[in-house]
């Protein structure tokens, strides 16, 4: 039900070509990057922005800071039009609902190892397949871009330099193409409310649960409590 494509060239270009391509959804990764200590999540969309876009940048930026401990920029996890413009041509000329994801940082130590490992990718990964389930349900094909790589105009951009080694782009790129593996393997939309049970970014559990349930985790008693 999802068909993922990769575009690349001059961001305008990439744009274009999702937009002829029909595409429901145009997303590009990167990863930020500022002092040491910096650790917020935040999503730039264009400064044309549609409420699909502005509400699907929240739920993930926000999704990224709870996974991670980390906590959200920007107004209340997005930043519309860029920072001062930067980042909105990335964005402005799809007719499809667009972010551009900065969800860690690669000036930050811990974050960094998190960006270079399997396991955070993947993490990285699955959010951002469940963020384009819960906006775009009906399926259809998603437009991904890699940041700074493959423009037509700077061929050698890489993006910013991760601390303790490799360079943003390259990890944005293992990020997409994970995501992608996990949206083309969906073979059904998810109807019900689901629960799930996670251990790092291995699923222990799933199940439904009505959608009128009130769901409690008690901390002191570790159970998980459905109310029907
Ligand atoms: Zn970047």
């Amino acid at each position: 039900m999802y068909k993922v494509k990769f575009y690349r060239g001059d961001y305008i270009e990439r744009q274009r070509q999702a937009n002829s391509d029909n595409c429901v959804a145009y997303v590009e990764q990167h990863f930020n990057s500022y002092t040491g200590t910096d650790d917020y999540s935040v999503v730039v969309t264009g400064s044309n922005a549609s409420p699909t876009s502005k509400n699907w940048g929240r739920w993930y930026a926000a999704a990224v800071a709870r996974e991670f401990n980390s906590h959200v920029g920007g107004d209340n996890g997005i930043k519309v039009g860029g920072y001062d413009g930067r980042g909105d041509g990335n964005l402005r000329y799809t007719k499809m609902p667009a972010i551009l994801l900065e969800p860690l940082f690669a000036s930050n130590p811990h974050q960094a190892e998190l960006i270079r490992s399997e396991s955070g990718q993947e993490r990285l990964a699955r959010i951002l397949c469940e963020s384009i389930q819960r906006f775009f349900q009906d399926g259809g094909t998603i437009g991904f871009s890699v940041g700074h790589k493959y423009k037509t105009s700077n061929p050698s951009d890489r993006g910013v330099p991760l601390v303790g080694g490799g360079l943003e782009a390259d990890f944005a790129e293992k990020v997409l193409i994970k995501a992608k593996e996990m949206l083309e393997a969906i073979d059904a939309p998810v109807e019900e409310r689901q629960l799930r049970v996670m251990k790092g970014g291995e699923l222990l559990w799933s199940g439904t649960v009505d959608a009128d349930s009130d769901v409690r985790w008690d901390p002191v008693r570790g159970v998980l409590q459905i109310e029907a």
